[in-house]
């Protein structure tokens, strides 16, 4: 396979952003001990070796979430964690008829046998727990569980320099999109156990689109709950990967931004509300 390769910004001391040829992130915290790779991306490079390229010090890995966007080429690594709720959804994506169908159809890869992706981790996974710490020097990472997208979705707020990643748990357009998701009552809570942090963060980083957020991300994604669960949302059809799903809010024609133009919309299924 072609040897993709990605970019990489800085965006304080100890945090990078690495994006993969797809505009997928991860981000790599860097203290002075450690270094923690948050996510893999779609991994279609040589994403290890990227980050040996921007630190010295030891890599591993923890997955905020068990989608192949997220965890391409983790199979590089030793050291992976991940919380094992999601594991039934780690199972799935990682089974060959999904990695086929993934590959063919969200990648556009013309690739008939599975020994053709990147690696998956197919050793034991370390186990990560809500409110669990990592110490790298001088910077540290505590995890956040926010249910929703997936049932083991983590977000990881990096304490010294108060910057929160969200990754896919709170968005410009949340999916709640398959069994594996939550319902919106249950997701709501998981957002207020978010919300509980909030003082303890300036900025909002996500994985996908414009990758940064305004703090009001969080109160807007609520509030999105809020109205479908009182039935007063938009309930706009939307089709997004073959599911079918509704939106909280009309988006203005041709764009992903809300009529209002706040950011934060919600996609889910009609069945699962409360
Ligand atoms: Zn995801």
């Amino acid at each position: 396979m072609k040897n993709y390769s990605y970019i990489h910004e800085k965006l304080s001391p100890h945090l990078w952003r690495i994006i993969d040829h797809t505009g997928v992130c991860c981000y790599l915290v860097v203290g002075t001990e450690k270094a923690c790779l948050l996510d893999t991306t779609n991994g279609l490079g040589d994403i290890r070796e990227y980050v040996q390229g921007l630190t010295s010090r030891p890599v591993f890995v923890i997955l905020t979430h068990a989608h192949l966007d997220h965890m391409g080429s983790t199979g590089l690594f030793d050291e992976v964690y991940m919380n094992l709720e999601d594991l039934p959804v780690y199972d799935y994506k990682t089974s060959t008829e999904h990695r086929l169908y993934d590959a063919q159809n969200r990648l556009k890869l013309q690739v008939s046998d599975i020994s053709e992706l990147p690696p998956v981790y197919n050793k034991e996974f370390r186990p990560l727990i809500d409110g669990q710490c990592f110490e790298l020097g001088e910077i540290t990472i505590q995890m956040i569980s926010v249910k929703g997208h997936t049932p083991g979705m983590m977000c990881a707020l990096l304490k010294e320099e108060r910057i929160a990643i969200f990754g896919d748990a709170c968005g410009v357009a949340v999916m709640l999109m398959d069994q594996f998701s939550s319902n919106v009552s249950e997701y709501r809570e998981s957002l207020l156990h978010l919300k509980e942090y909030e003082e303890q963060y300036d900025v909002v980083y996500r994985n996908h689109g414009t990758f940064t957020s305004p703090k009001e991300l969080l109160d807007n994604v609520i509030e999105c709950c809020d109205l479908v669960l009182a039935g007063k949302d938009d309930h706009v059809s939307f089709q997004v990967y073959g599911h079918d799903l509704f939106l909280c809010h009309k988006l203005k024609p041709g764009t992903q931004e809300r009529m209002d133009g706040k950011e934060g919309n919600l996609l889910y299924l009609p069945e699962k509300v409360k």
